[in-house]
């Protein structure tokens, strides 16, 4: 039912999000590490998310309903880039944080990695944040048609060790995927309606 997305609303600040009711999926994500084209791919919509050549700009916390306004995919701004003013970037993970600790609706975080580039500063960030919150997190290595077969595959086994040690694989899992091919889009449905159906 994903393809029945349809925008709802921006929320600049989370003070301003729609009513905590029904269930959310939040996606979030460094600039440039495949959100928005992950969101589109998802939902059969090419103009969903805006897709950008100029990362960090979107600032604002989207909201898209799956035809019933009590199931909600919730595209969080994604940072990492210098762009972005530092005293911004404090502020929003101060949001962030208390996004993930405290939105009763909140079902669980797709977080979206370069699969080239996993694991940054802001991804274990997220991780810590939402395995403290006690959220799942199911993690997408994009652009998974960047790498060979071998390597990509690598890849995943090293982010699933990491978790493992890390003491996250109970609440996180990751998987590889990719926009441009359309690879990994069943497995990420699968996640998504396990969520969603609670
Ligand atoms: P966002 O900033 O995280 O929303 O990232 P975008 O979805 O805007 O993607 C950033 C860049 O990566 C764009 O140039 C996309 O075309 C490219 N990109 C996104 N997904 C894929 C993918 O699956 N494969 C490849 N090769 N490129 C991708």
């Amino acid at each position: 039912h994903f393809n029945k997305a349809s925008y709802l609303m921006s929320a600049p600040t989370l003070a301003l999000c729609p009513p905590e009711t029904g269930v959310e999926v939040c996606f979030a994500g460094r600039s440039n590490a495949g959100k928005s084209s992950a969101i589109n791919t998802l939902t059969n919509n090419g103009k969903l998310a805006r897709t950008s050549k100029t990362p960090g700009r979107t600032q604002m916390i989207n909201f898209f309903t799956l035809g019933n306004p009590d199931q909600r995919l919730v595209d969080l701004p994604g940072y990492g880039y210098a762009k972005v003013p530092l005293a911004m970037k404090i502020e929003w993970e101060k949001h962030l944080s208390q996004y993930l600790q405290e939105r009763k609706s909140l079902a669980g975080m797709v977080l979206m990695m370069d699969v080239r580039h996993p694991l940054q500063e802001f991804d274990t960030t997220m991780i810590n944040w939402a395995v403290s919150a006690e959220m799942p997190v199911h993690i997408l290595l994009t652009k998974a048609d960047k790498l060979k077969k071998g390597p990509a595959q690598t890849m995943l086994l090293n982010v699933r060790k990491h978790l493992k040690e890390a003491k996250a694989d109970d609440l996180v899992s990751v998987q590889l995927f990719s926009s441009l091919k359309r690879t990994g889009l069943p497995e990420l449905n699968v996640v998504l309606n396990r969520w969603f159906l609670g």
